[in-house]
């Protein structure tokens, strides 16, 4: 039984091969039809990088108001088994980054700190993250 693969991959390939010596009678249109493919794809990345992301970029002040009475002015940032930043928040973040898709909405943002906002950069934060963050704000 264990050898019958081998043995039908043999038996099966001189039918391959007239196949094979057909596909290379003209590599010029296989390059060619492989760059239009490759280009297709790229396109299609970019654009949906494009269309995945929220045409408004920044918070409103009044949403940005919202973020800072729901962190009592205070940074959001908290690391694992340490107190929470003590610096005061002074910028409203996407939590899910907005140049990763992240809506400009109250419920994907958070306040941080200077720095914090700096360090955070464009990364996604794990769901734990995102978990521990919700249960932080029903203390603050
Ligand atoms: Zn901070």
């Amino acid at each position: 039984m264990e050898r019958s693969p081998c043995g039908r991959a043999r038996r099966h390939s001189p039918q391959q091969r007239p196949a094979v010596t057909a596909v290379h009678a003209d590599p010029q249109i296989i390059w060619s039809a492989i760059a239009l493919l490759g280009v297709l794809i790229l396109a299609g990345h970019a654009g949906r990088g494009r269309r995945r992301r929220d045409p408004n970029r920044f918070y409103t002040w009044p949403e940005k108001q919202v973020l800072i009475q729901q962190a009592a002015g205070r940074c959001e940032h908290k690391p694992p088994l340490w107190r929470r930043c003590p610096a005061q928040g002074t910028q409203a973040d996407h939590i899910v980054p907005w140049s990763r898709g992240g809506r400009t909405e109250l419920w994907n943002g958070q306040l941080l700190c200077e720095r914090h906002n700096q360090r955070k950069s464009n990364r996604v934060p794990s769901t734990l993250y995102r978990w521990r963050l919700q249960r932080r704000r029903t203390k603050y």
